[in-house]
């Protein structure tokens, strides 16, 4: 198993258009929270954009997960050897869902964040789904395609509320999370 954590201070971290007809269920098993369900679709069809992620794939189920610790928000949790399979899924930290740590933009886009690392694994093993994948894209946080595309997110969450401090804000997360945490 891998895990991509989000750390606090760095990675805190939409019907796709193109890529189903039907609006995927947009909440976090475990947990009453309520996020922008239209900005998270609008989110998810600029990453389907972004990326060309075929139609019928389906973002990953979004899990709270109250064992995580306090300074991660939240991860793309996924299998990489078939010793050790769980699920693929974003798993949600409490910290993540306490809107005095993360506001609800903030939120977004870091949900945004752990998409993007999903849609790279998933082209890296053709858009298949299965039980678990090779990595052939290292360091997603470093390279230049994940960065953009963040940033492409960041872009799209401005659009809905053109806050600039907000923007700036994400902007830095996507080099800060490359600096403090390339792997
Ligand atoms: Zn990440």
């Amino acid at each position: 198993m891998r895990r991509c954590l989000a750390l606090l201070f760095l990675c805190l971290l939409a019907l796709p258009l193109s890529a189903s007809a039907n609006s995927h269920e947009w909440k976090i098993k475990g947990s009453s929270y309520q996020m922008d369900i239209v900005l998270m679709e609008r989110v998810w069809a600029r990453l389907v954009k972004e990326m060309n992620i075929p139609v019928g794939i389906e973002p990953p189920p979004m899990i709270f997960d109250s064992s995580y610790p306090s300074d991660v928000n939240m991860a793309f949790v996924y299998s990489i050897m078939p010793e050790y399979i769980v699920p693929s899924h974003i798993a949600v930290s409490p910290r993540a869902i306490n809107k005095k740590n993360l506001s609800a933009d903030h939120f977004i886009w870091g949900i945004g964040h752990e998409l993007t690392h999903f849609a790279f694994v998933m082209r890296d093993n053709g858009w298949k789904y299965a039980p678990y994948y090779v990595e052939k894209t290292k360091h997603h946080h470093c390279n230049r395609e994940f960065q953009r595309i963040t940033k492409a997110l960041a872009d799209e969450i401005w659009d809905a509320h053109h806050d600039d401090t907000m923007r700036a804000f994400l902007y830095g997360e996507v080099i800060l999370v490359c600096e403090y945490s390339p792997d």
